[in-house]
């Protein structure tokens, strides 16, 4: 599965907010027999239309779709020159597909930090120049190496033009993933800066609850995304029975917690989205790529209905759920059989029809 690696200079909350992620638990609850590593938190993805299905198909259960968080410690000053972890972490990281970075906005004496100060672009700052030096070296190393191999004619003249493409880019400053250059060619590097990015922003009450100074961090990350959450209150509202959650999260000014904020961002920076199925045993929802056609999505429950694809039966969730039943949806012209071109969309219901 595609993973988010969260990472942050010391003491800015990645801890506190791992905890939260990894109390959630969705897995230990619905496959009580997978086993997870100690640094992968996974969280579900939140999705009330499963509810709703649930309620038409009466349904046993909801299985949500999930996002796999991991931990990845150690990123200070210097981590690109091996300081700290600085190996372990930047072979940790390459390894995500997506980079939540956690910054720190709240202010409490009580909690050093380690540059000094509450500064969040200067710590913004502070990661990325890791970051962009890290790939540098990367590349640095690679570009000979590919200068040889295609003078042996055994790659693409694009390969060398990607890498000293990227490498000017960084030397100015500038982050792959905004520098608009086309890295296929040298996707095997596993760039750190060329990774999709979410800005965690670990505040206040005073900062949640001020829309001024969240546009103001926003603007910092543009156009990546930025989730704001208070990693303390998180790690609170897991603990707490649906209705005091509400409530809590209400008196900070929010209506969905920071928790599923960073699913449904996570999951959408990763490329991904759901489709429905729905029966009396359960209440589903499916991870596939953007874009997924029919036959790799039914891939995606079994191998067997992917190599035996026939047709879907796809009927939207908002018209199977005004009809009340597949049936009526079907009596109402409502159900498409869709065939191996379909291009799936999110809030389908599928049923798949396969040969064996
Ligand atoms: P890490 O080094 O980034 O993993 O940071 P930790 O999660 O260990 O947090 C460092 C300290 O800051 C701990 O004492 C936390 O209790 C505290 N802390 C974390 N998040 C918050 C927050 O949102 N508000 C406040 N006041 N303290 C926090």
């Amino acid at each position: 599965a595609l993973t988010i690696g969260i990472v942050g200079l010391p003491n800015v909350g990645k801890s506190t907010l791992f905890n939260a992620l990894t109390k959630n638990d969705v897995l230990a609850a619905n496959y009580p027999f997978a086993t997870i590593e100690p640094n992968v938190g996974v969280v579900s993805l939140p999705d009330p239309r499963l509810g709703k299905l649930a309620e038409v198909f009466h349904s046993e259960r909801i299985l949500p779709a999930t996002v796999s968080f991991v931990d990845i410690a150690g990123i200070v000053r210097g981590a690109s020159e091996g300081e700290g972890l600085g190996n372990q972490f930047l072979a940790n990281i390459r390894e995500a597909d997506a980079i939540a970075q956690v910054v720190r906005g709240f202010t409490d004496d009580d909690v050093v930090h380690v540059e000094g100060g509450v500064n969040p672009k200067n710590d913004l700052e502070t990661i990325n120049a890791e970051l962009m030096l890290a790939d540098l070296q990367t590349l640095e190393k690679a570009i000979p190496r590919y200068e040889k191999e295609v003078k042996g004619k055994k790659a693409d003249p694009s390969v060398v033009e990607a890498a000293v493409a990227a490498k000017d880019a960084l030397e100015r400053g500038v982050l792959l993933a905004s520098s608009g250059i086309d890295l296929t060619p040298i996707r095997e590097l596993g760039l750190l800066t060329a990774k999709p990015y979410i800005y965690v922003f670990n505040v206040d009450e005073t900062v949640l609850t001020d829309a001024t100074a969240k546009a103001a961090l926003e603007e910092l990350v543009a156009p990546a995304h930025a989730v704001f959450l208070d990693a303390k209150i998180e790690s609170e509202l897991i603990d707490l029975d649906p209705e005091d959650a509400a409530e809590l999260l209400a008196s900070t000014g929010q209506d969905e917690s920071g928790l599923d904020q960073l699913a449904r961002i996570g999951f959408e920076t990763l490329g991904l989205q759901t489709y429905l199925t729905a029966g009396p045993k359960e209440a589903r929802a499916w991870t596939i790529p953007r874009g997924a056609k029919a036959p790799q999505a039914a891939g995606v429950i079994h191998t067997d209905f992917e190599k035996g694809f026939i047709k879907a039966e796809v009927i939207s969730f908002d018209d199977l759920v005004d009809a009340g039943s597949i049936v009526e949806a079907r009596s109402r012209g409502k159900a498409r059989l869709e065939g191996k071109d379909y291009v799936m969309r999110d809030g389908d219901v599928v049923e798949f029809r396969f040969n064996n």
